[in-house]
């Protein structure tokens, strides 16, 4: 079957977000050219780093954006059966490293492409990098795509089996800096011990979180609907016998749509401001698509849900939005299996994504 060959071509490319893409990318550029795309490359930072943008059809009309991300998460440390990166039937499981998140959408997509008619409107797709680490890619891409005439439809396939997702938190990564002043370990009181202002920052944390959770805004669509904060790692100290001038913590939380991230920041800094100083690390926006779009219409006919709803992870589709794209998440594949050991996608699902595809695509473009 031609899409399982193209999806374990893809999976064979090792795309963790700590490599480069290149390779891969050349592959996906390359069948889009055969496919009659325009393919134009955006450098993004990072060694052999790139997001690629094809198209076809009429430039600067409105048809589709079909977007999705070239990187996949590490398989250090977890318990996986096969090669992660050799693509594995077991009975209909495709297992591989990417299969659900998100490279079979990436496959069904190449392959829905020779499927399509004459295209009216311009069908452009996204494929970045450095997704997986914050949305990087995406961010540099949109940047640089900043003031062009791009389709507002927009379907971002992340593994959602095939239900239509309009809305997703954003996240935020801060670190937070506690400096002490070292000392002979014998000598305590001579010293200023930054682990010590580091505990009293966790407990800060922890309280702004709870009055965080006690915000309930858009509790008709999220399990979680309030701001989360996970206080994610700590560093600090170097020798049992120094007192530490020194603790990194490093914090993430997910704004919801609509709020104002600086002022999310402003509060965190203004609770821990006492011990610590805080640094914004990465931003990734939250995504809000209004419901009853045309694309959601077309979606429809394809989902296993009714309606639109919302997931809790963050896409490209917040940064996709600042170019006036309205995303909606929706693609083969299930999120309760990505980033695990033997992740894996549905033969019938992928198969199935490539018809889904080529009629969303003609619908929007043909
Ligand atoms: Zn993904």
């Amino acid at each position: 079957m031609a899409v399982v060959d193209t999806l374990a071509r893809l999976v064979a490319c090792p795309t963790v977000s700590s490599r480069p893409v290149v390779e891969l990318a050349a592959f996906v550029a390359e069948r889009c050219e055969a496919a009659g795309f325009r393919v134009e490359r955006f450098v993004s930072p990072g060694e052999g780093k790139l997001n690629l943008v094809c198209s076809k059809g009429p430039v600067g009309t409105d048809g589709l954006v079909l977007s999705g991300h070239m990187d996949v998460v590490p398989v250090e440390g977890q318990p996986w059966t096969s090669d992660p990166f050799c693509l594995t039937e077991r009975g209909s499981r495709l297992v591989g490293r990417g299969t659900a998140d998100m490279k079979g959408f990436i496959a069904a997509t190449l392959e829905a492409l020779p499927l399509l008619p004459a295209l009216e409107r311009e069908l452009v797709l996204v494929w970045t990098c450095d997704e997986e680490v914050g949305c990087l890619g995406s961010r540099d891409l949109v940047a640089k795509l900043a003031g062009r005439a791009l389709p507002r439809a927009c379907l971002i396939g992340e593994p959602t089996a095939f239900r239509i997702q309009r809305m997703h938190p954003g996240h935020t990564a801060v670190r937070i800096t506690c400096v002490g002043r070292a000392a002979h370990s014998s000598k305590p009181d001579l010293g200023e011990n930054a682990i010590r202002k580091a505990a009293r920052v966790v407990e800060a944390l922890d309280l702004l979180a709870d009055d965080w959770r006690r915000n309930i805004r858009f509790a008709d669509m999220l399990d979680r609907p309030f701001v989360v904060l996970n206080t994610a790692t700590i560093h600090g100290g170097a020798a049992i016998n120094i007192v530490p001038d020194h603790c990194v913590i490093d914090v993430g939380f997910r704004p919801l749509p609509g709020m104002n991230e600086d002022d999310l920041v402003a509060e965190l800094r203004a609770r821990v401001a006492a011990w610590g100083t805080v640094e914004r690390l990465r931003v990734t926006p939250a995504m809000l698509t209004p419901e009853g779009t045309a694309l959601q219409a077309i979606l429809a006919n394809h989902a296993s849900a009714p309606g639109a709803g919302a997931v809790s992870f963050a896409t490209d589709g917040g940064n996709l939005s600042e170019l006036g794209m309205s995303p909606l998440v929706f693609g083969p594949g299930s999120i309760d299996v990505a980033h695990m050991a033997d992740e894996y996608i549905d033969v019938g699902e992928l198969n199935r994504a490539v018809g889904v595809v080529a009629e969303i695509a003609a619908r929007c473009c043909g």
